[in-house]
């Protein structure tokens, strides 16, 4: 059973990276525990089971690591959302702003079709950018986004409220 707690005993917080000021929430220590993988998997996946869902969205990088078990589990095809440069065939973008500079995402046109409902995936929601980006990418292929799923949240970011504003409802299993 899912056990917030435990949860985030497994999530390491590290204080002044990738530069002063900002507390980085590392789940590579959740990658090491077998069974705190699974308690995360389990959650989605019963989440996600009966939801009338035709793809799983991952996105680059860490939300591969989720979105691939959890396509696998639910029978459904994974779709995955990549930083530019990487998806060989034809691609369509979207950029993005960060704090400094911008970032983008592609996605192979011919992955979705009219009508396809995702749901996406990432490790953990901040600005919201980056799902956002994803979920314009799914709508220009005429498909829609059933919910943004994250392990974490960073509310004071703004990003699920973001989502929220552009009608994507967003599932977090902790926040910060
Ligand atoms: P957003 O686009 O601002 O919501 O940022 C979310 C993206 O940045 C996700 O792909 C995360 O993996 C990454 N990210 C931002 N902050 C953190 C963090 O504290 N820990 C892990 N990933 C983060």
């Amino acid at each position: 059973v899912f056990n917030e707690n435990r949860l985030r005993d497994l999530i390491r917080a590290v204080p002044d990276w990738p530069e002063p000021g900002v507390m980085f929430r590392d789940i590579s220590t959740l990658l090491l525990s077998p069974s705190g993988m699974q308690m995360v998997h389990e959650h989605f996946a019963e989440r996600y089971q009966d939801k009338g869902l035709t793809h799983i969205g991952a996105l680059d990088a860490r939300g591969f690591l989720l979105g691939a078990p959890l396509a696998n589990t639910l029978g459904l095809p994974l779709v995955i959302f990549r930083k530019p440069g990487k998806l060989p065939a034809d691609t369509i973008r979207e950029e993005y702003t960060l704090e400094y500079g911008t970032a983008a995402l592609e996605v192979h046109t011919d992955a979705l079709n009219e009508g396809d409902k995702v749901v996406l995936i990432d490790d953990l929601i901040a600005t919201g950018g980056t799902l956002l980006a994803a979920t314009k990418l799914i709508r220009r292929l005429n498909a829609s986004v059933v919910e943004a799923a994250a392990i974490i949240d960073l509310p004071a970011l703004g990003g699920s409220s973001k989502l929220d504003n552009e009608g994507i409802k967003s599932f977090t299993l902790t926040s910060y």
